[in-house]
This record gives structure tokens, sequence and C-alpha cells, in this order.
């Protein structure tokens, strides 16, 4: 058997207040016929990294809606893990190849992991590359499989997306943050387009009061009495926390007296983990006002949260990013983040929202620099950078989504790019469902038909190039 992840107790109602009314009944309208299913979510660890922490959140509130939802993790040897990891960075665009015995150790931890997967489900969504595979090795029975992809796919290097793309020919459907990253010649005819969201009631984002996060952080050697910038991610190079190390020290220049906090996990799944972790080691060369803590060292979901909250600035400077979950978690906190502008992150900080988006080290420096100086417009930024999060980015939202994708694929209606039939209105670019009040406001016609948007940044991307928000699947 795979081994079954254990998730907590969550209950919709709890979400009241952060979700509207109206959210939550039609959450309740849409499971009632999908009461008594059986759902299963497999991914490669059960914590460090987004798609855990979604996991984590949604699939209790499933169970609460009625359906029977269970969360498995696939296992494998470090070779495995290695090749994963090497897919993954290929996926994203690293020019690397895969030997044959790499293949060969895909395919036979796979193929364990398949034989492993014996009770009956009547859908199974399997995230990201590590679980691709289990499809074909496994075979469909009588189930309905979803593959999620959560990283940026946009430009795959074509070796490992031609090795990855024939596990994926028997899917009934196929899930991506944006538009952008579903790449052209993918062989599954149904995709959902879905951005991910935070819990804002798990306890990396519960409210925390300021007295107590400031214990949490002077606990652990934060200075409370300097500016405090913060990374909070994966040690991975599409991170690039070595990068982050260069532009605060550029920032530094400015702002003597800032500090900077590197806050990384090593999850199970994530090989190169210590490998960055020895190299921004090496880069910090021991400056005092540069600390990097790990999970491994006690630093887990409060004092994310703690640091998210109290941090000046929260930095997120990507190379390539699936969406980052980090930026909705600090703009939540009302906390402005400076990000790359790369893959899902730009559509969180649409228009403007939450801070800067910047293209090098020297733009990050500069950023952080102008939000630590000018206090009036930072916080305008954060409010903004907040409100988006709430009308966006929150889980109901995200649970409706993915409630609408297994209902359409028990009852087989045609792909849901055409989401006429759900009664929700959509954005073509990003796929959020558009509240009423929202609707109207940006608005773009073609072939007839009207399309409207969450963001100016939506609109934008809509009309540059409507042909591939309107064809992308097979409606
Ligand atoms: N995270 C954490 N501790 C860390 C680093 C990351 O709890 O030291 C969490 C972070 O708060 C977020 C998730 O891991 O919830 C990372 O998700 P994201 O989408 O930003 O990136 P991914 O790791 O999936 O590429």
């Amino acid at each position: 058997m795979l081994q079954s992840v254990d998730v907590g107790r969550r209950t919709l109602d709890s979400y009241r207040g952060v979700a509207s009314d109206s959210l939550i009944e039609e959450l309740r309208r849409r499971a009632e016929p999908l009461r008594g299913l059986r759902v299963l979510q497999i991914n490669a660890t059960p914590y460090g990294g987004g798609v855990s922490e979604l996991l984590r959140s949604a699939v209790p509130l499933m169970n609460d809606l009625g359906i029977m939802a269970d969360w498995k993790i696939i296992s494998g040897d470090d070779a495995f893990f290695q090749v994963t990891k090497a897919i993954h960075n290929g996926l994203q665009g690293a020019e690397r190849a895969l030997s044959d015995h790499e293949r060969e150790v895909f395919r036979a931890n796979t193929e364990r992991n398949a034989t492993l997967l014996e009770e009956d489900y009547d859908i199974i969504v399997l995230h990201d590359p590590q679980t691709a595979g289990l499809l074909q090795m496994h075979g469909k029975d009588h189930a309905r499989w979803v593959w999620r992809c959560h990283i940026d796919t946009s430009k795959p290097n074509p070796g490992i997306w031609t090795f990855i793309k024939d596990f994926l020919v028997d899917y009934d459907a196929a899930v991506f943050t944006m538009a952008e990253f579903v790449p052209p010649d993918l062989p599954i005819e149904r995709v959902e387009i879905i951005p991910p969201a935070i819990d804002p009631l798990s306890p990396k984002n519960l409210l925390l009061d300021d007295r107590t996060a400031r214990q949490v952080l002077d606990w652990i050697g934060v200075q409370l009495n300097r500016p405090l910038v913060t990374q909070v991610s994966r040690f991975d190079p599409w991170k690039d926390p070595l990068g982050v190390i260069q532009a605060y020290r550029l920032a530094r220049e400015r702002v003597p007296e800032l500090q900077l906090a590197l806050v990384g996990s090593m999850a199970l799944d994530d090989p190169e983990g210590w490998e960055i972790y020895r190299q921004i080691n090496a880069a910090r060369a021991n400056d005092p006002l540069i600390h990097v803590f790990t999970n491994l060292t006690g630093v887990g979901n409060i004092e994310v949260n703690a640091f998210q909250r109290l941090s000046d600035v929260v930095v997120q400077k990507s190379i390539r990013e699936g969406f980052g979950l980090v930026v909705s978690e600090a703009l939540w906190k009302g906390t402005p983040v400076v990000a790359g502008r790369v893959g899902g992150i730009p559509l969180q900080m649409a228009d403007g929202v939450g801070g800067a988006l910047v293209d090098s080290n020297e733009e990050t420096a500069a950023a952080i620099v102008r939000l630590l100086k000018e206090p009036e417009r930072t916080s305008r930024l954060a409010e903004s950078g907040r409100a988006r999060v709430r009308d966006h980015f929150l889980l109901p939202r995200l649970l409706l989504n993915e409630l609408s994708l297994i209902g359409a694929l028990v009852n087989e209606r045609p792909s849901t790019r055409d989401w006429s039939h759900e009664g929700v209105v959509r954005d073509p670019v990003c796929g959020m469902a558009l509240e009423a009040e929202e609707r109207g406001a940006r608005s773009a016609t073609y072939q007839g038909r009207e399309f409207l948007f969450c963001s100016e940044y939506c609109e934008f991307r809509f009309r540059s190039d409507p042909e591939r928000y309107v064809s992308t699947g097979s409606s």
C-alpha cells in the first residue's frame, strides 16, 4: 500500500468571514452530488514545498464536504529523487539529458509504486512529474485520472518533455496554474487552468499577534531592532538564494543596519537542497546579519508565519516559478513583496499590487530600499496585495475550481475551458472565478464571445494572444 498522510479535521464553516457566504453556499451545492465519491491525491512528499502545503489544507475540507478524500505519497530511493529533480528542472527548461540508466530508475520506481496503489478510487489526482508515470504502469481501471502540474512547463527541455509526455497519454484531464504553462503538444485533451491558493486558517497563515510573533523570532536570534528582509523558499537554484544575498548586499550599501533571513526547507523529494544550503553558507561568509534557517533546525509553520508578518520586505527572487505560494502568504499578512517577474508571480501581484516585480539583483536591491524608505507608499501597496489575495488566492476558491473539475469528470461534461455550463464566470487567462462585483470591469470580445478578466495584467495577456486562451483544451 502507498503510504497515507494523516491530515487534520477542518470545517468549511470555519471559513465564514474569510470567504463570502455565497462562495460557501456554492461549494456546498457543488459538493452535494459528489458525496461519497472516493478521491485520491498522490504526490512525492508530505512536507516541504507548495504541493504538500495545498494538500494538507484541501484534503480535510473535501472530507468535510462529504467526499472521501485521501492523500498518499509515493516512495523512492535517492537515485529516483535525483532523477525526478532532474526531470523537474528539465521541464522548467534546464539543459539536461536523461541517461538510459536514469530512465530505467524512473520506470522501475514508478512500477513499484504503481503496484502499491491497491485501493479503488473514482478520481485519482497525480501531482507533478514525480508521479506522472503511475497511470501507465497501474492501468486505468474505472477511475478518472488527472495530472496536476504545478511547475512552469512553458519552455520545457525537449528531450525530458518527450520522456514525460509519453506517460501522459491516457489521462482524463490535466491541470496547470496558467494557460502559458500548457505545452503545445500536451497529449491530454481536457485542460483546466487552476491557480493554487493559501489556507488563511493554517498555522502558517493564521493571525499571530505582534507580541507572539516577536517572541518567536527573538527566540531564534533575529534582531528585532533592525529592518529585516526575508526569503522563504526551498533551497533550490530556481529560487536564486545566491542572487538574494547579492541583492541584499547592494541594498545594505544604502541601509547599513539591514539584516537578511533565508528560511529554507528540505523536502523529501528534493536532493538538491543540501548542495544549495552549502553554497548559501559559503556566500554568507559568516556575516552575522545574514541568517540561514531550515525546517531541520526547528523553523516550522509558526516561525515562517512570524517571518512573513514581521519582515519589512519579503523577497521571492525566483528565476522560474510555478506559482510561489510564499508570495500570497506574505501579501496576506500585509507585508510588501519584491519578487521575480516570472511564472505565476505576476498573477499574484498583477497591476502593480503588493510590492515590486523585478528582473535583476540590482532591481531587487533598489526595490527593497525604496520600500524601506517610503513607508506610506509601501503600506498602500501592501494593502492592495492583501486585497488581491483575499479576492483570488484563498483556499475556498481553489476548492470550488477543483470540485467543478471533479463534477465535470464524473458527469463526462466537455472540456471546462468552456465554462459556461458551470454558471461561474472565469477569467480565461488565470482561470479564476470572478465574483459578481468583479465582472464587467475588464472585458474583451473575441470571435463574438465576451471574456472577462480579474486584472489589467490578464486582460493584457489575453489581448496579446487571444487564440492561446480560447484554444487550449478540446472545447
Ligand atoms: N516553506 C516552509 N518552510 C520553509 C520554506 C518553505 O514552510 O523553510 C513553505 C512555504 O511557506 C510555502 C511552501 O513551502 O507554503 C513553498 O511553496 P511555493 O509554492 O512558494 O514553492 P515550491 O516549494 O512549491 O516550489
